[in-house]
């Protein structure tokens, strides 16, 4: 595989270092993650410790994978779509921002302004709100929970047990009055 020079300097990475990379991951199917299997930094990413010219360097290993697949230096943090931060399967990362990050961890419920928080009392509460025609942006404002956790209340597909009127994913609160 060919490897810029943008790539090469900036991770000091040699010919040496693509086939030890590749050495440390469990390469899997497409789809699936390809776990690395060895060192990891503190918050849990993979390492890596690229011999290149010279002293060498230790980089992110999801980054050096997302830049060998990329043939570039990634100029904006390197994420996971899998959540699952041993991964350096190419497919699974994408570059974006810190802010990007915090909101994808939101929605899939891993930071603490998650659903969990909730009583049945609010939810139900919220649902009534909705149904009387509070925007889900409001609600979202008003309760500590995103926006896509208010929606997946109002449609029931979260808190099924709780009582409160749902409205299904196309309609809004306000149009079930209507119809
Ligand atoms: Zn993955």
């Amino acid at each position: 595989m060919k490897i810029s020079s943008d790539f090469g300097v900036f991770f000091r990475f040699g010919d040496r270092d693509l086939s030890r990379f590749w050495a440390k991951v469990s390469v899997r199917g497409p789809g699936e993650c390809w776990e690395w299997t060895a060192a990891k930094f503190r918050k849990g990413y993979g390492s890596f410790y690229c011999l290149g010219f010279g002293r060498g360097k230790v980089h992110g290993a999801h980054r050096v994978s997302w830049a060998i697949a990329n043939e570039r230096v990634p100029r904006r943090q390197v994420l996971h779509t899998c959540d699952n931060k041993v991964c350096v399967n190419p497919s699974h990362l994408y570059e974006g921002t810190h802010a990007d990050n915090m909101r994808d961890a939101r929605e899939r419920g891993t930071v603490s302004r998650s659903a969990r928080k909730l009583t049945d009392v609010d939810v139900s509460l919220i649902r009534y709100c909705r149904q009387l025609g509070f925007s889900v942006r409001k609600l979202a404002v008003y309760f500590p929970v995103s926006r896509s956790s208010i929606s997946r209340i109002c449609t029931g597909v979260s808190y099924p047990h709780v009582d409160g009127p749902v409205v299904p994913a196309w309609g809004s609160g306000r149009s079930a009055n209507f119809t």
